[in-house]
């Protein structure tokens, strides 16, 4: 089918900013359908391998089920990963549990797929290889330094080197601080005026949060924090496993919330490491920075603050973490995710308002690339049959791309958002937080969203998760497809 495909000439050049987990999802996915792919990444191959302390991500099953699809993932995330089925909730000072979800054998087994928590290095590292197996050319130590797109003509990335570098569409997987979202940010304030500030309005006071897409592609609800702060340590298990007190932590398949007073603590094993990461939904204060990811700082210069010195598990856990990162990132949101000549897009944390630092953050980016690839495919054999070049579907698949994404980056955003805004609620001791407590426990001893039996709010959230869960990104795009592509197309 590749040759064919090839042969057809309905090849295209994607340049694609960034070579983390959306960078090289996206390359795999794109040059696996025969496009030509080449790869910039700013900082040098060394600085994004071999670095087991970045970080670590969780892939829930929607991710988990397309990540399935590349040879060799399921043995490659047994080997590396660990499977979990349930998301906890901890008092931060007790550890007892408050609440939980979750995805028990039998939910797992109608999903289709495992959720699992993996080092951000290694997953990084096995998407490189299947980005490199499908013909990707890469550039490391190539930082950009802007684009430009028309309707006609090449799409333009510059370098910071100077370099000017033509290809057909451009893909920013460039991260919380994305040139290529910029781009788009700027023309959508210039040419979008209007509805940007329709958006303003709504963010003041949303009740409407489901009608976003008609708004702002990763419209953001006014409940939430701009900005969340926070920073991530990774302890090598062999640390724990040396530690008696410890090491039963390594064999609990769940990741675990503390929840704190405006801010909370996501901790688990992820493979080879166990991670100890703080998540504050907040305006950062005047001494916090954002540090670039990859850049490593002693643990205790920020994140000692959080640890509560009546807890002798977190205590004993945050000694044992040398080097962290410490973030504070701007959430951005935009009206579309494709540029005004349908040239430019934006994947991953690039273009959705999703906390780098909660569930979402690594399946997004990977919905995203299976989806345009997806539809690229339905493009090619579409163009094939109606004598038609990529070039001139591509302005349909590219509002394919961004009419599917935009509800869903919504979706997986507001839901992150809430939920690491409630596990950091600013609750003092008292009745309302003992009612809040009284609320979530009926999860704790539940199977299913049915067994959380009157709660309403408790079961509504159970059944979204497991609904988030089951998501299809193809599937949405044959459903588009079967909805308004294949129309659209006739009427071209
Ligand atoms: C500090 C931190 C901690 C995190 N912790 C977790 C976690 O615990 N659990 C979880 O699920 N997720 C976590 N994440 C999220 C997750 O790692 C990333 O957000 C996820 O990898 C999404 O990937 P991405 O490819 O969209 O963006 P990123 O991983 O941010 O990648 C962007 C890439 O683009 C490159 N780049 C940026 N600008 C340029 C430029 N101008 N030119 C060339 N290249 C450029 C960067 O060097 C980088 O390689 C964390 C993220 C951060 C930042």
């Amino acid at each position: 089918m590749l040759d064919k495909f090839k042969e057809a000439s309905q090849k295209m050049h994607f340049i694609i900013v960034g070579a983390s987990i959306a960078g090289l999802s996206a390359g795999g996915s794109l040059a696996r359908c025969g496009h030509t792919v080449t790869i910039l990444e700013g900082d040098t191959q060394d600085a994004c391998e071999n670095r087991p302390d970045i970080g670590g991500v969780g892939l829930p099953p929607n991710a988990t089920r397309l990540l399935l699809q590349v040879p060799g993932a399921l043995k490659y995330l047994e080997a590396h990963g660990t499977q979990i089925n349930e998301l906890k909730f901890n008092d931060l000072h007790t550890n007892e549990p408050r609440g939980r979800i979750a995805f028990d054998t039998r939910i797992i087994s109608d999903l289709g797929a495992p959720y699992y928590l993996i080092s951000h290095h290694l997953l990084t590292g096995f998407l490189r290889s299947f980005a490199l197996s499908t013909g990707c050319k890469f550039r490391y130590g190539f930082r950009v330094a802007s684009v430009h797109t028309e309707r006609t003509g090449p799409a333009v990335v510059f370098g910071q080197n100077g370099e000017r570098l033509e290809c057909d569409v451009i893909v920013g997987a460039d991260g919380t601080s994305s040139v290529v979202r910029d781009y788009l940010y700027e023309q959508q304030q210039h040419h979008h005026q209007p509805e940007a500030s329709r958006d303003d309005d709504d963010c003041a006071d949303s009740d409407d949060e489901n009608t976003s897409t008609s708004k702002s592609a990763s419209y953001l609800p006014g409940r939430y924090s701009r900005q969340i702060v926070g920073g991530v340590a990774m302890i090598p298990v062999e640390k724990l496993e040396a530690d008696p007190e410890l090491a039963p932590l390594l064999t609990t398949k769940s990741l675990d919330a503390y929840m704190g007073e405006g801010f909370c603590f996501i901790l688990g094993r992820f493979g080879s490491h166990y991670s100890f990461n703080m998540a504050s939904p907040r305006e950062a204060n005047p001494n916090e920075r954002d540090i670039p990811w990859r850049t490593s700082i002693p643990a205790h210069e920020h994140l000692a603050q959080f640890v509560p010195k009546d807890n002798a598990r977190l205590q004993r856990l945050f000694s044992m973490c040398t080097s962290a990162n410490y973030s504070v990132q701007t959430l951005k949101p935009l009206t579309s995710f494709v540029d005004m000549h349908g040239r430019a897009i934006v994947v991953g944390t690039a273009a959705h308002c999703a906390p780098v630092h909660a569930v979402h953050t690594a399946s997004l980016p990977i919905e995203d690339c299976f989806t345009l690839a997806r539809l690229l495919e339905r493009g090619n054999k579409i163009s094939e049959e109606n004598g038609l070049s990529a070039r001139e579907m591509l302005p349909l698949l590219l509002r394919g791309y961004n009419e599917i994404r935009t509800p869903r980056s919504f979706h997986l955003s507001d839901s992150d958002l809430l939920a690491l805004t409630m596990a950091s609620l600013r609750l003092p001791e008292g009745p309302m937080r003992n009612a809040l407590f009284e609320v979530m426990k009926a999860s704790l001893t539940a199977k299913s969203a049915d067994e959380v039996g009157d709660n309403g709010q408790v079961a509504v959230d159970w059944v979204d998760w497991v609904e988030k869960a089951n998501y299809d990104a193809q599937d949405a795009v044959d459903e588009w497809w079967l909805n308004y592509g294949q129309y659209a197309v006739e009427r071209h």
